[in-house]
């Protein structure tokens, strides 16, 4: 069943449904029976999920960065909104899933959805980077996901890494170049001849990496308006 407001009236004789903005609404007569109400109501359940989903989808559409698809781990996926479901990414029917309620803008479905994908992302990366860090000798001192603009990862000169959430829209492959990179910056700092040789020997396509994030790199970037 579905959560529903009810609205008793002494001038209402019949029982109406309407689902709105605001959730769904159930006007009935003062004194009638609820359970009788609640036995009517659950016929009603598709045709109520039914209008939540059209309404959600009016809302998808006016999204303006929302193409209705959406990278994760390099396949494209796709992305919906949701009044009933939880916020959640489905990898075997490839979806991308954000409740929204009558309170959600544009801002926060944004915000719910990079939340998702730094959680994908988390995962992802704590699952290859401790091996990775031991196999190259780096002495990693915390690791930590935010959005950035212009950049996939950050090393700082205390061992602190960052890494950039909205990698969850690029192929595995990739991803683990970006450990890669940003582990040997624990070594040496700068991109030069001894920081690209280190880089090689843990990962020897990295070239192909490198020209994957300048062709590809643009579109994991999810626009704010
Ligand atoms: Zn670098």
């Amino acid at each position: 069943m579905f959560e529903y407001q009810l609205k008793l009236s002494k001038k209402r004789k019949t029982i109406a449904l309407k689902v709105t903005d605001n959730g769904v609404l159930v006007y009935a007569p003062q004194g009638a029976c609820i359970k009788g109400v609640e036995r009517w109501l659950e016929t009603k359940t598709l045709w109520v999920a039914k209008q939540q989903q059209r309404l959600a989808k009016s809302v998808q559409q006016q999204i303006p960065w929302n193409s209705g698809k959406l990278l994760v781990f390099g396949n494209e996926y796709a992305f919906t909104c949701d009044r009933v479901l939880p916020s959640h990414i489905d990898h075997l029917q490839q979806k991308v899933v954000v409740h929204i309620t009558a309170k959600s803008s544009t801002k926060s479905i944004r915000l719910a959805l990079v939340k998702l994908l730094a959680a994908e992302l988390e995962q992802y990366i704590d699952s290859r980077l401790h091996t990775l860090s031991v196999q190259m000798n780096s002495p990693v001192e915390s690791v930590k996901f935010r959005e950035y603009k212009s950049r996939w990862g950050s090393c700082s000169s205390h061992y602190a890494l960052t890494f950039n959430v909205l990698l969850a829209g690029a192929p595995k492959r990739m991803i683990d170049y970006v450990m890669v990179h940003e582990l040997a910056h624990c070594h040496v700092m700068a991109h030069n001849r001894a920081f690209w040789s280190l880089v090689a020997m843990y990962d020897s396509n990295y070239k192909e990496a490198v020209s994957w994030f300048k062709t590809n790199g643009k579109q994991l970037f999810i626009a704010k308006d």
